[in-house]
């Protein structure tokens, strides 16, 4: 027997919990499953205060985001599975999902991919030798499990993602070697590589990782210069020695089920990789079915959020048809915020991602 929900959401992250907030306004049963312990998706474990707009919680810690967006869903209305993958979908209405007990079926009448994204590789000698991390992984053994998770890091990435993870890593009692960028500039925001350099962490930009070596882990880098063609400047290589590699090189957005699913997927290089097409309300090739957040391009949580309301509200409107105007109101506040959010002069590039992904008729 399969159970059966009016809408189903992928993915607790601030995507799908802002999709569940606004569509629990205007209709009952709604699922949402997460693979992890705990809802939140990324925000459970940002210890710092959020950048982003100021209407979408800039200066709250993600943790605390979190915290606001679960306070605010309704119990009777939202169910929540932890520990629950989805791992197919049968258009047009079965999402086959996993957990502890099995494999069960799950029907509904809308679905929404919130699944975020994962964090990319790069290319270097022995890069798979015990000791080379992503950023995300390490944030979860610190502020998910309490786990100190090396001793001296050499981070890959001055994105806010690199700049960041290494900060916290020195709140956890971790020496950071260094941070070191293939690009001639800083991505992330000055503040945050202000803070790195106050502490003495030197961030070496035009430079890149040549491989990692030990005897069976990570035991020293070596890192060399780069040239404005981005070609490696022989002679300039150095050694520093590590336990610990740490790769913020960007994440990819996780659409594996939109694509099993059979919606259309493009590579757009602005949006950080393959992403579903969708329309202005987030709904893709396949009707009943969105996508939301950084799994229809990466960004940051406040564009995830407004993303997901978005999702959630149409989703709601299809099923309920409620009010027109009220549906219409809520539909331009939420555009509003997205214009206003990606006009800023971080957001450039998103912007011009989703315009060359909109589809004007499907
Ligand atoms: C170190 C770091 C710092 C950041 N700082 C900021 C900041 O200051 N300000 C800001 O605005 N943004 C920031 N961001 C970005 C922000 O966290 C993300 O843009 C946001 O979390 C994206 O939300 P999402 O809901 O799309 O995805 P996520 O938060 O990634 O959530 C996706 C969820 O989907 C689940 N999932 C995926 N696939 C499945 C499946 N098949 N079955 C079940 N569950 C699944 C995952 O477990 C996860 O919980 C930061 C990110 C990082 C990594």
């Amino acid at each position: 027997m399969s159970e059966e929900y009016n809408i189903v959401i992928v993915g607790a992250g601030p995507a799908g919990l802002a999709a569940a907030t606004t569509a629990s306004k205007y209709t009952n049963k709604i699922l949402i499953v997460d693979e992890n312990i705990k809802p939140g998706g990324q925000l459970s474990k940002q210890t710092h205060k959020f950048f982003g707009s100021k209407n979408h919680y800039a200066s709250v810690r993600g943790v605390n985001i979190c915290n606001i967006l679960l306070d605010g869903l309704s119990k009777e209305k939202v169910c929540f599975r932890p520990e629950t993958s989805a791992i197919g979908f049968y258009k047009p209405d079965t999402l086959i999902i996993q957990d502890k007990e099995g494999l069960h079926k799950i029907k509904g009448n809308k679905f929404i991919f919130a699944t975020g994204a994962i964090e990319n590789m790069v290319s270097f000698e022995n890069n798979d030798l015990p000791g080379v991390y992503g950023a995300g992984a390490m944030q979860t053994l610190m502020n998910l499990y309490g786990v100190k998770p090396a001793e001296k890091v050499l981070m890959l990435g001055a994105g806010n993602i690199g700049l960041i993870v290494s900060y916290q890593l020195m709140q956890a009692g971790v020496e950071i070697m260094g941070v070191v960028e293939a690009s001639p500039f800083i991505g992330g925001y000055h503040v945050h590589a202000a803070k790195l350099r106050r502490m003495g962490v030197p961030i070496l930009t035009s430079h890149t990782v040549k491989g990692v070596y030990g005897d069976g882990k990570v035991e020293k880098a070596i890192i060399h210069k780069l040239g404005g063609g981005f070609e490696p400047l022989h002679g300039t290589e150095k050694t520093i020695e590590i336990d610990t590699l740490c790769l913020a090189v960007g994440l990819t957005p996780s659409v594996e089920l939109l694509h099993q699913a059979g919606c259309n997927i493009k590579f757009i290089k602005e949006l950080s990789g393959y992403v579903s097409v969708h329309d202005d309300m987030m709904e893709t090739n396949i009707p009943g079915v969105f996508v939301a957040g950084d799994a229809s391009g990466v960004e940051e949580a406040s564009a995830a959020m407004l993303e997901g309301n978005m999702a959630g509200l149409k989703a709601a409107y299809d099923i309920e048809g409620f009010n027109r105007s009220v549906f219409l109101n809520e539909k331009e506040i939420v555009e509003f915020e997205l214009k206003s959010l990606r006009t800023g002069p971080f957001c450039e590039r998103a912007q011009a991602g989703k315009k060359r992904l909109m589809v004007e008729e499907r």
